[in-house]
């Protein structure tokens, strides 16, 4: 038996996840259109995982929708300036692509 299994139909509205996927993947998508580099499925998942690595988890339950909100509040609050670890995490990915 799963340990999240939902008991009933109406908490299935929310999800457990590290709130800063969704927001690394988004940013990372964004920024390697502007470098002229492999934007294959490999170098966009190399460049999360950088990313993510260097970031504090931050598991929240939430709706789905109100993710993004969160987020962005808690990066405030922290002073993590995303895209800056984006793109040297994109540049790392395309100074030796892993394929
Ligand atoms: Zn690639």
């Amino acid at each position: 038996m799963p340990v999240f299994a939902h008991q009933s139909d109406e908490s299935s509205n929310y999800v457990v996840v590290n709130a800063y996927e969704e927001l690394v993947k988004q940013n990372v998508l964004m920024m390697i259109d502007y470098m002229d580099m492999c934007a294959c499925e490999k170098c966009v998942s190399d460049a999360c995982a950088l990313v993510l690595n260097q970031l504090p988890p931050l598991y929240v339950t939430t709706r789905k929708g109100e993710l993004i909100t969160q987020v962005n509040q808690t990066m405030r609050d922290q002073h993590i300036d995303l895209t800056v670890k984006v793109v040297h995490a994109l540049q790392m990915v395309k100074e030796s692509p892993r394929h």
